[in-house]
């Protein structure tokens, strides 16, 4: 058994080898814990600022075994962690923050919605689509267009189709490889926001200002935080936050995609159970970022202060964007965070910057 919290010189293991293992490593660094990576790629983003490397597959039950040995508590950068290694590590007695449960959650976004909607959370309409013909019933129901999505796998925009209408419903099922699906009603929102959101061992909560998010091709391009509003919003914002933390018994950061309807109302889109690349901005903008946030939920410690000192402008650098370092490098507002990927390819998340500004009344 762990106990926490868990002192400095302990070892967090964390699942994962990328920008958010990275700074997770960094911040995890900072607190006086060790990482161990546990990563089927060789020389990646966090492997080469943690204090130890594990190459191999996520499944392989030697590297499992070794990386439970060695961390005093294991977390994960991404939401796909396959069912399997989970099993494996709770086999093990490994202590794994967040809780397996917010992980089956998020894998699956028909089980998402409903976990969301019986915790009392708005989401849109859905329908589980397994045929054409659960298809065409959405359609019956809801009338359209419908966004059709896969439940598994999708990320940045991925696996996802707009039908039109009732009688494109074979090809649209076609286009997604005739997996298991879930149909959507379209959300008429006028921005998209997020909120990222955190959970300590005793229960204490943490919500960061709310941000807005601005997405191209499905890939999240900028966000702005903290974002204008007024108080209701923020206060709808935060009790779906701290309702959804609470409903998991959940442990460590989360962010959370909401659509802001031009009728007032906010529907969760989804959530993550880890960091997110719409938090970048509490690096630069806020007290404790959602990295040692984060580290510090899993390690046991209290939760820090999570308010905005500066208003931030966050970009993500894309492909060879990351190349015009030594241009940004000479903005004095610009805070520069590079992920160390050797191949710059078309849309890849290489690095961010931050573009910090006064803030105004204490919000945005
Ligand atoms: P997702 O992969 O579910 O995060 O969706 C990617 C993007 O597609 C979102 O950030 C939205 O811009 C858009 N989107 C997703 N679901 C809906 C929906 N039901 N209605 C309108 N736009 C959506």
């Amino acid at each position: 058994m762990t106990a926490f919290p868990l002192p400095p010189g302990s070892t967090i293991g964390i699942l994962g080898g990328g920008q958010l293992g990275r700074m997770l490593a960094m911040a995890a660094a900072r607190l006086g814990f060790d990482c161990v990576i546990l990563t089927p790629e060789i020389d990646s983003p966090a492997s080469r600022v943690a204090a130890h490397t594990l190459v191999a597959a996520y499944d392989d039950r030697g590297a499992l075994a070794e990386l439970a040995r060695r961390s005093q508590v294991i977390t994960f950068e991404f939401e796909n962690v396959p069912a399997a290694v989970v099993a494996e590590l709770s086999r093990l007695g490994a202590e794994v923050a967040p809780p397996t449960r917010a992980l089956a959650v998020s894998q699956d976004r028909l089980e998402e919605k409903s976990f969301l909607n019986s915790a009392g959370i708005g989401t849109v309409g859905f329908a589980r689509v397994d045929s054409e013909a659960d298809l065409k019933a959405a359609f019956q129901r809801f009338g359209p267009p419908l966004l059709l999505k896969t439940r598994q796998g999708g990320y940045d925009g991925k696996g996802q189709i707009w039908v039109e209408k009732a009688d494109q419903s074979a090809a649209a099922f076609d286009a997604l490889g005739r997996r298991p699906c879930i149909a959507e009603t379209p959300a008429a929102f006028k921005r998209e926001v997020a909120v990222i959101a955190a959970r300590g061992r005793d229960g204490e909560i943490a919500l960061y200002p709310l941000t807005e998010s601005h997405h191209e091709n499905g890939i999240l391009r900028r966000t702005s935080a903290p974002a204008q509003g007024t108080p209701k919003l923020f206060a709808d914002a935060e009790k779906i936050a701290a309702t959804l933390l609470s409903a998991l018994g959940y442990v460590g950061v989360l962010g959370l995609e909401l659509f802001d309807l031009n009728d007032g109302r906010l529907l969760v889109n989804e959530f993550a159970p880890r960091v997110h690349n719409t938090g970048h901005w509490t690096l630069d903008g806020c007290e404790v970022d959602q990295f040692e946030q984060h580290i510090r939920a899993v390690a046991g410690w209290p939760l820090g202060p999570t308010a905005a000192h500066h208003h931030v402008e966050m970009t993500n650098l894309l492909g060879d964007e990351a190349l015009t370092w030594a241009k940004l490098a000479r903005e004095p507002e610009t805070r520069i965070w590079l992920y160390g990927k050797r191949a710059p390819q078309p849309g890849r998340k290489m690095g961010h910057v931050n573009r910090l500004s006064p803030l105004q009344d204490g919000r945005g």
